[in-house]
């Protein structure tokens, strides 16, 4: 299998070389050159398969021989025991019809964890073949940085440095990274903000001398493994509600178009998907494209659901790149031109994507009334993000005979505030696995705003 850059221009790699490569050079992301596909007799016999004999069976074609078979199953296999629930991606049923996957069993709460503990270990197993070494850098709000600490931390040939701005995240989710101790796992907690947080990011990408020849490796969503691992669970989950014999709806809280567009990819491959529904807060690029063929930045808004709170969708150029047949000097123009605008595309094109995509922007208080509502029904708790996609959900379905399942993607406990705001009377419990997480040692370096500051941290603690 050839991995190939969605502007066109980029050499294609194999899964190894895409693993570790993060954006193509040509400044494009990469997609699989041809979907694997799978029959209807083929996905009618997984019914009854554990989680991770359908993920071997999804991503097998997608890596190809670049792992050995035997070790990429071992791996499988051992990532989805991290998961608490027996069923890794449980479903919920709401309703007659209406369905919640619940992601969010794994280490933080959230689904990063199904592609980032899987990512993890690939990473290490790659690298061990090629007697290698890496350094992880990224810059975290919040929920990001623990999946990615999370996932690296028994990584051998990994050393890890998660940058947060200084007391600008919520204690739950600093406990989250700064409580694992692993030798390789770095927390900066930098005096700045976000935004500061990920211009060192970007400054040490483009010029990575300060580390004496170790390459700097991003695991942000639009890494083409963590889509893999995200296909998935929409055949785990259809094929539990009789799929593929039945068509299923999806409706996928958004933020990047990572977790849907991998919805669209199990569709490429045969799953019967009738619709895939974009569910996004306020901050709603995608939602504006889907009703009025403009893709236009606005704005960033802070929201209930923070996870969502994005400009752009980045992985929405893997999107138009099907949207426009594949053609890599088209997305190349397009890009160029969003750049310095609002862009649109051909009509035909526009009406593929209607054809694909439902939207629903939900703005917080609506977010609140949906989480209270469901509440009230089947004393059921959703965390904010989820209650966008349930609420999108029921305004956009297509069919009431037919399934439609709202991926569940954080934890009530990971959104105390919104949770109570919404009129649920205390702080949801964390699960009982974690409930010592305020009794934990934590282990942090707290540095100023300073690029040399950070570099020269990061130059100290990586291992040889
Ligand atoms: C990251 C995240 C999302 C959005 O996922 P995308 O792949 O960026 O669309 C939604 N909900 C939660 C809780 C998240 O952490």
């Amino acid at each position: 299998m050839k991995y190939i850059s969605t502007r066109g221009q980029a050499p294609a790699l194999n899964f190894e070389e895409v693993l570790l490569a993060g954006l193509a050079s040509d400044g494009g992301l990469y997609v699989p050159e041809t979907y694997p596909q799978f029959s209807p007799e083929e996905i009618a016999s997984w019914a009854g398969l554990p989680y991770s004999e359908v993920a071997i069976k999804v991503i097998s074609p997608f890596v190809d021989g670049a792992i050995e078979q035997a070790t990429l199953e071992a791996i499988i296999r051992d990532t989805y025991t991290t998961f608490r629930h027996p069923a890794v991606t449980p479903l919920v049923q709401l309703d007659s019809n209406e369905w919640v996957l619940e992601l969010f069993h794994g280490p933080t709460l959230a689904f990063k964890d199904v592609a980032l503990q899987l990512l993890g270990r690939l990473l290490d197993a790659v690298l061990a073949k090629r007697h290698e070494r890496v350094v992880i850098m990224g810059a975290t709000s919040g929920d990001t940085g623990s999946a990615a600490i999370e996932g690296c931390r028994r990584c051998e040939n990994i050393d890890i440095f998660i940058l947060h701005p200084h007391q600008r995240v919520s204690e739950v989710q600093r406990r989250q990274m700064t409580t694992v101790l692993a030798p390789n796992i770095h927390n900066i907690a930098v005096q700045g903000n976000f935004d500061d947080c990920q211009q060192m990011v970007k400054d040490s990408f483009a010029d990575q001398s300060f580390l004496q020849g170790k390459p700097l490796v991003a695991v942000n969503s639009i890494n083409w493994a963590r889509i893999m691992a995200q296909v998935v669970y929409y055949f785990y989950a259809a094929v539990q509600l009789g799929g593929p014999h039945r068509t299923m709806q999806f409706s996928v809280p958004t933020g990047n178009f990572g977790d849907i567009f991998a919805g669209y990819v199990a569709k490429r491959m045969g799953l019967p998907v009738g619709q895939l529904i974009i569910a996004t807060n306020r901050n709603d690029i995608l939602h504006r494209f889907m009703s009025g063929n403009k893709l236009e930045k606005t704005e960033l808004m802070h929201t209930l659901s923070p996870s969502m709170d994005i400009m752009i969708s980045s992985n929405f150029e893997r999107m138009l790149f099907e949207l426009h047949d594949r053609d890599g000097a088209a997305i190349a123009q397009l890009m160029e031109d969003f750049k310095n605008g609002p862009v649109s595309i051909e009509s035909a094109r526009f009406a593929k994507a209607r054809d694909l995509f439902a939207s629903l922007a939900v703005d917080d208080e609506q977010t609140c009334q949906t989480i209270a509502a469901v509440l009230a029904e089947s004393e059921y708790l959703l965390d904010p993000h989820s209650a966008i996609g349930v609420e999108a959900a029921r305004r956009c379905r297509k069919s009431k005979d037919l399934p439609v399942i709202t991926l569940a993607t954080a934890h009530p406990a990971k959104f105390p505030d919104a949770v109570r705001k919404a009129g649920y009377p205390q702080d949801p419990p964390l699960p009982l696995h974690m409930q010592d997480l305020f009794q934990r040692e934590e282990r942090c370096a707290v540095l100023p705003k300073d690029l040399k500051a950070v570099q020269q941290f990061m130059a100290a603690h990586i291992r040889p």
